[in-house]
């Protein structure tokens, strides 16, 4: 194991020993590529690089109690990855391709999984991009697959423990017959911008209305949106939402823990209803959400609950980790162990 001060790991980049490439050219993939680089050669003309053809993927690797190496529905990434290139017409590798340069590239990293009971874990995140040279609107004819890994804490920075969010209405991430749910880097490009006023207002993230009539909860900047109440796991449904796997496996636990759960529209005059709310993803895992501050209205919505997570999301937050870190048993079949 190498000798990184696990506790504290920032979610940032960090160094890694190897990443794994595999190029599309001539109409079909080529063999997987170790490679020690951090860098990437490229076509000035590559349409990655003019175009937005680039699309990428995260998921985390987890180490148990057991020391062993556990993956969590890589299936599920890789079918995200698919509706991703199709959207944005890209090609995108099958299923072999995908699951292989990510074994390889933990395996070859093992070294900066970190231990079980740091709170850390290693990210991996897979990359798809269309290689030039093109000048005109079209599609790539080569694409670059590439999986890298690096050793990570929690992505905001409190980790479990509660954030305020601000409502954007200034900005939208996506509209709906856009891309926002396909996981395309054009759309955190159209995010940033919201993402500093609201960090410079001292909030962890913005929360996305829809682009259409601004009455409805989107999502929050890198992660689905829930809300809590009557025993009810309620999550938005609309069609510029980035699908979450970790928003549909927090589905799947809290009808394991007798929940009801509901996929539709969430108004933000329901806001005031909920009793507890929360941020869901790869990356945040469950953040819980202490406050929505709605800048326009001037309003704001508070769960404050002593500055605590509410006792369901903290539930839905154990039961998740511990499948994850293979400390429950998994019913679903969603974790696959790597030997
Ligand atoms: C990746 C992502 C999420 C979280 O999805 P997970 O599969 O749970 O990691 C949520 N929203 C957006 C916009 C994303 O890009």
């Amino acid at each position: 194991m190498k000798n990184i001060d696990w506790k504290h790991l920032p979610f940032q980049y960090s160094k890694t020993d190897y990443n794994v490439r595999c190029y599309y050219q001539d109409g079909k993939w080529g063999e997987l590529e170790l490679s020690s680089s951090e860098f990437v050669e490229l076509h000035m003309a590559s349409t990655c690089l003019h175009y937005g053809q680039e699309i990428f993927e995260g998921l985390k690797a987890y180490r148990g109690t057991d020391g062993k190496i556990r993956l969590f529905r890589i299936e599920e990434n890789w079918k995200r990855m698919q509706r991703s290139a199709k959207g944005i017409m890209m090609q995108s590798p099958p299923f072999e391709i995908f699951e292989k340069a990510i074994i390889t590239a933990v395996k070859k990293n093992k070294e900066y999984v970190p231990p079980h009971g740091t709170g850390a874990t290693l990210y991996i995140r897979p990359l798809l991009i269309g290689l030039g040279p093109e000048v005109g609107v079209r599609p790539a004819r080569d694409y670059l697959f590439m999986v890298f890994v690096t050793p990570v804490g929690p992505y905001f920075k409190d980790g479990f423990n509660p954030v305020d969010v601000m409502i954007c209405r200034d900005f939208d991430r996506a509209a709906p017959l856009g891309t926002g749910a396909y996981k395309v880097g054009g759309n955190y490009a159209a995010s940033l911008l919201s993402l500093k006023i609201a960090h410079d207002g001292g909030f962890a993230t913005s929360l996305y209305l829809d682009a259409k009539e601004k009455k409805y909860i989107d999502e929050a900047g890198p992660a689905n949106f829930f809300g809590i109440k009557n025993n009810t796991y309620i999550t938005p449904l609309s069609k510029s939402i980035l699908p979450s796997i970790t928003n549909m496996s927090l589905m799947a636990l809290a009808e394991d823990m007798g929940l009801k759960v509901e996929r539709r529209p969430v108004g933000v005059d329901e806001l005031d209803s909920f009793e507890e709310v929360g941020a869901c993803g790869t990356a945040a895992v469950i953040t819980p959400i202490r406050k929505i501050v709605d800048t326009d209205n001037n309003k704001f919505y508070d769960y404050s609950n002593d500055n605590k997570p509410g006792p369901i999301s903290t539930q839905l937050y154990e039961h998740l980790v511990a499948v994850q870190f293979g400390d429950e048993e998994d019913k679903h079949g969603w974790v696959r162990i790597l030997d």
